[in-house]
C-alpha cells in the first residue's frame, strides 16, 4: 500500500506538503542542519543522486543527520481524512491515513483477492469471493459414487475410472449410479407395494405401475373418508386414554406422599404420648432418633433381665415348696424317732420291773402304727430272728432295733 498515492478528503494544509512527491508527509524526518521535513522514504531517494537538501541546496553528509519530526507533525498527517483506495469500484469508506491499512486488510470489500483455487488465478472483489467459489471452474466437487474430491474439470474422466460401479435395481433390473439409485427404488414401477388402504384391510399386493389401477377398483377407496374419522376418533381417545393415565399416576404420587407425611406426622406425635418422650420434651431436649433407638434396647434388655428374673422365681417357688415338703417329711420322721425313744423308754422301765401306765402303752401303739412303712425294714433280721414266734405282733413292731442301742443310755436319761 503506498500511501503517498491515497486521495485526501480535504485540501491540505500546505506546510504538511512533502516539497519532492507534492503529497502528505508519509513517515516525516527532519534535516538536522537546515530543519527542512520531508518523506523519509523521498529524502533517502533523493539523496542517491545528489547530497543536497532539495529545498535549500545546503550539503548534507549523510543519512545519520535525519531525526525524526515532531510528533504534533506525524499525528497531523496520521490523522489527515482519506478516501478508500477502492473508492473507484464502489468502496465508500472515509477514515483517518492511519486505519487505512486495516481497513483495506480486514474489512474493504472492494478490496481484490486472488482466488483461493491456484489452477483459477483470478482476482476477485473480496465480496463476491464466496459466490465465486462455488462456480469457479477450478473448484474440487465430490464424486457422487465413491465421494472422492476431483476436480470440475476433470469429473468427467473420472467417471470411467471411478472405483465405485453402477448398482443394478433388484426390481426392474436397470443400473445407475448411487445417488440416483435411492430415489429410483422409491419410483422404480416394478417395486411391489401394497394398496395404500393396508391399514384399513385391503390385502391387495402388487407392483407399484399397477396401485393406481387397483385403487380405482378398491372396495376401500369409496369408504376411505369414514375409516380415516374412524381413525382420527381411534387416536383422539387413545391420547385422551394417555392423559388419564397420567393424571391417575400423578394422584398416586400425591397419595403416596400424603401417607408418608400423615405417618412421619403420627412418629412425631408419638413421642408426645409416650411418657419418656413427654419428660424428655417438659426438660427442653430433643429426642431424636438415635437416642430413642438406644432407649428402646434399653428397654428391651430391661425386659429380657424381668423374664430371666421371672423363671427364677418360679425355680425358687418349686425349690421352697420342695424344702416345705421336705420340712414336713423331716418333721414327721423326727416324730417317729420320739415315738421309738418313749418306745425303748418304755421297755427300758418295763425291764427293770416297773410298770408302765395305760395311758403312755396307748399312745406309743398309736405312733408306732402312723409311722411309715419303711421303718419297719430298717429293723436288722437278726432282730426279728430272735423272736420268730411274735412277729405279726404288737410288740414285736415296737421293739427297737439294735442299731439304736448304742442310744440307750440317753434315752434313759429321757
Ligand atoms: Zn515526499
Ligand atoms: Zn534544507
Ligand atoms: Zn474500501
Ligand atoms: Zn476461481
Ligand atoms: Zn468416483
Ligand atoms: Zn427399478
Ligand atoms: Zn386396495
Amino acid at each position: 500500500m503506498d500511501l503517498n498515492s491515497v486521495v485526501y478528503v480535504e485540501s491540505v494544509n500546505s506546510n504538511l506538503i512533502c516539497c519532492v512527491c507534492q503529497t502528505p508527509f508519509v513517515d516525516p524526518v527532519v534535516i538536522e542542519s537546515c530543519g527542512h521535513t520531508f518523506c523519509k522514504n523521498c529524502i533517502t531517494q533523493a539523496l542517491l543522486t545528489r547530497s543536497t537538501c532539495p529545498v535549500d541546496r545546503s550539503h548534507i553528509s549523510s543519512v545519520n543527520e535525519f531525526r525524526p519530526a515532531a510528533k504534533i507533525i506525524v499525528n497531523m498527517v496520521n490523522e489527515l481524512l482519506t478516501y478508500c483506495p477502492n473508492k473507484n469500484a464502489g468502496c465508500t469508506y472515509q477514515g483517518q491515513r492511519q486505519l487505512l491499512i486495516y481497513h483495506l486488510k480486514e474489512e474493504c470489500m472492494f478490496a481484490k483477492l486472488a482466488c483461493r483455487n491456484e489452477e483459477c488465478g483470478e482476482m476477485i472483489l473480496k465480496k463476491d469471493l464466496s459466490k465465486h467459489m462455488e462456480s469457479c471452474k477450478a473448484r474440487m466437487v465430490k464424486c457422487e459414487n465413491c465421494e472422492a474430491k476431483v476436480q470440475l474439470s476433470t469429473l468427467e474422466g473420472h467417471k470411467f475410472t471411478c472405483p465405485v460401479k453402477n448398482i443394478e435395481c433388484p426390481f426392474c433390473h436397470t443400473t445407475r449410479i448411487q445417488s440416483e439409485h435411492t430415489l429410483h427404488l422409491e419410483e422404480c414401477p416394478e417395486k411391489p407395494v401394497t394398496c395404500l388402504h393396508v391399514e384399513f384391510g385391503c390385502s391387495w399386493e402388487g407392483r407399484q405401475c399397477d396401485l393406481s389401477d387397483h385403487i380405482v377398483s378398491c372396495s376401500y377407496e369409496p369408504l376411505k373418508g369414514f375409516f380415516s374419522m374412524y381413525k382420527q376418533r381411534n387416536e383422539a381417545l387413545e391420547q385422551e386414554n394417555q392423559q388419564l393415565r397420567t393424571n391417575i399416576q400423578e394422584l398416586n404420587n400425591t397419595v403416596d406422599l400424603l401417607e408418608n407425611q400423615v405417618s412421619a406426622m403420627s412418629d412425631w406425635l408419638s413421642n408426645f404420648t409416650d411418657p419418656k418422650g413427654l419428660s424428655s420434651n417438659s426438660e427442653g431436649q430433643h429426642l431424636n432418633s438415635s437416642a430413642h433407638d438406644i432407649l428402646l434396647s434399653g428397654n428391651d434388655h430391661i425386659k429380657n433381665e424381668i423374664e430371666n428374673l421371672n423363671f427364677s422365681l418360679v425355680d425358687i417357688d418349686a425349690i421352697m415348696t420342695e424344702n416345705m415338703r421336705m420340712q414336713e417329711e423331716i418333721q414327721s420322721v423326727k416324730n417317729i424317732c420320739h415315738g421309738l425313744r418313749m418306745q425303748m423308754h418304755y421297755l427300758l422301765m418295763e425291764k427293770r420291773g416297773g410298770e408302765p401306765s395305760v395311758g403312755t402303752t396307748g399312745s406309743v401303739v398309736r405312733t408306732g402304727l402312723n409311722g411309715p412303712i419303711g421303718i419297719g425294714r430298717t429293723v436288722p433280721p437278726n432282730a426279728n430272728n430272735s423272736k420268730s414266734g411274735h412277729d405279726t405282733s404288737l410288740e414285736s413292731n415296737m421293739r427297737p432295733p439294735r442299731s439304736l442301742g448304742p442310744e440307750s443310755p440317753r434315752q434313759e436319761k429321757l
